[in-house]
């Protein structure tokens, strides 16, 4: 789960990073209120579940109030890389002297938390990692020892040579956003820009966290965090439905039960020549009212020209879900062709139900996939 900057720097300062205050605002009206209380100049700032927002225009800095109004007003409703801006966080602005990365996720292969870190932070890391890899400097955490004292401190000496006030400062900073990242569950944890002032105070102006999905049992204060809204449309209603579900940009929706089942049929998707239009994995125990979600999901998509069904019956019963299918057609127009695998148990009873329908039934797994990929040939 991906949450806002204002949010991000809320979990930062639980754990005493230095973050400047800040507020959230809907409208101008409301951000100008803000900044009046806050004092000026402050930074009116875009909340989107996206980078980038300084080069797009979304931070901007506010010497009066009129400012704020104006860039308020200008920020409130753009559009940043697909994400409509709906908040900005006001926060007062500080004076800039050096700008630094630290950043820390799961590196997948070691199983250990990666730790980032370069004096080159700033909107152009992204460049910094491609130009010059060299100049972020690496280091893993051992999680029976965290990240200790010394390795802290070395890694903001590599940053600040010979400045050990400054040195200390990042020092301290990454072993918080360390406590935090192990804390909160987080997938990634990054402060692009932490900075200091030119009295040689650093603060985090940035935060961006995501949160491990897996583990949001463990918070249940975080659920509150879920920007519904910013989220993606189609993931969003999937994950409501329980439904596990990744877009893709091919043409043959898939709806299969099982993750392991939904992988092969993809593969036999491309084997046979033709473009998954995404992951659907409608789980276990199917019921008729997930498949009628699922297929409300996938239909969203204007460019699924045919739908896969691969169901193979173990807990879930094929008579279920081609009662599910069944259902969905008379509730929902729809204007593909759609193919249906089913196997496994009750199938019987499941080609019954289909053979009154003018869905096109297929045994194999392999005939299913090539009917689709032809249909959806035909019908683009
Ligand atoms: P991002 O572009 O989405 O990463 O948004 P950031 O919060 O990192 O802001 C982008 C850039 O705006 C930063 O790298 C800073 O250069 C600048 N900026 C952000 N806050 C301040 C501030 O308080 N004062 C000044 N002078 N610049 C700021
Ligand atoms: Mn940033």
């Amino acid at each position: 789960m991906n949450i806002h900057e204002y949010q991000g720097r809320d979990v930062l300062r639980a754990h005493g990073l230095p973050v400047p205050p800040g507020q959230v605002a809907e409208t101008a009206a409301r951000a100008e209120a803000i900044a009046r209380e806050l004092g000026l100049p402050v930074m009116v700032k875009a909340q989107v579940l996206t980078g980038g927002r300084g080069k797009a225009g979304g931070v901007k800095f506010c010497a009066s109030l009129e400012d704020v109004t104006t860039h308020a007003g200008n920020i409130l409703g753009m559009d940043i890389k697909g994400h409509t801006v709906r908040k900005v966080l006001v926060t007062p602005a500080v004076d800039i002297a050096e700008e630094y990365y630290l950043g820390m996720l799961i590196d997948r292969r070691s199983g250990q938390v990666h730790v980032m870190a370069s004096a080159e932070g700033g909107v152009e890391i992204e460049q910094v990692a491609a130009d010059t890899p060299e100049l972020i400097h690496h280091l893993d955490v051992d999680p029976r020892f965290g990240l200790l004292d010394h390795q802290a401190l070395g890694l903001g000496l590599k940053l600040c040579p010979g400045e050990v006030k400054k040195a200390r400062q990042i020092g301290a900073a990454l072993q918080k956003l360390h406590a935090a990242f192990v804390d909160a569950d987080a997938s990634l944890a990054e402060i692009n820009p932490f900075i200091f002032t030119p009295d040689g105070e650093g603060l985090a102006i940035d935060a961006k966290v995501n949160l491990d999905d897996n583990a949001l049992f463990r918070h249940p204060e975080y659920p509150e965090m879920r920007d519904r809204l910013a989220e993606d449309p189609s993931e969003r209603q999937a994950r409501e439905a329980d439904l596990s579900f990744v877009k893709l940009s091919g043409n043959v929706g898939c709806l299969v039960n099982g993750a392991g089942l939904a992988m092969a049929t993809m593969d036999l998707v491309k084997h046979y020549g033709g473009e998954p239009a995404n992951f659907l994995d409608i789980g276990g125990s199917s019921n008729p009212e997930k498949v009628v979600n699922a297929l409300r999901i996938i239909l969203d998509d204007s460019e699924v020209k045919a739908i896969l069904f691969n169901i193979f019956g173990g807990i879930t019963r094929c008579d279920d879900v081609a009662q599910g299918i069944i259902q969905a057609a008379e509730q929902i127009d729809i204007d593909v062709p759609i193919v249906v695998r089913l196997t496994g148990t009750n199938e019987e009873e499941a080609r019954e139900l289909l053979a009154r329908t003018d869905l096109v039934a297929a045994t194999t797994m392999d005939e299913a996939v090539q009917k689709a990929i032809e249909l959806a040939g035909t019908a683009a």
